[in-house]
């Protein structure tokens, strides 16, 4: 196996045939949770938060508003769970409308 991926805690090591064996570190947003390889020299504008202590990638939302991953993911789930408990209030009223 000349080719192969390894892919440990945040680091990816590539064996590329003409360069050799290379390791490229891998971030993940505080806010999204998005991973990116970190290349220096790409242009791409990453940001840090300082309040989760973690790197953003640089997307608007993520850059402009502060919420934790686990904050959003838990957020999401709240909404989602309220979504369906209104549109079950909705069948249950409509459902008494056409009953009465
Ligand atoms: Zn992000
Ligand atoms: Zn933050």
């Amino acid at each position: 196996m000349s080719h192969s991926v390894r892919k440990p805690h945040g680091v990816i090591v590539t064996n590329d045939p003409e360069t050799g064996e290379s390791q490229a570190d891998t971030l993940c947003c505080a806010h999204c949770g998005r991973h990116w390889i970190v290349q220096r020299g790409s242009g791409r504008a990453r940001g840090f938060c300082t309040n989760c202590m973690g790197p953003t990638c640089g997307n608007r939302e993520c850059e402009t508003a502060c919420e934790h991953r686990e904050k959003r993911l838990d957020r999401l789930e709240r909404e989602r769970r309220a979504a369906i408990e209104e549109q079950a209030r909705r069948a249950e009223s409509m459902g008494g409308i056409l009953l009465g």
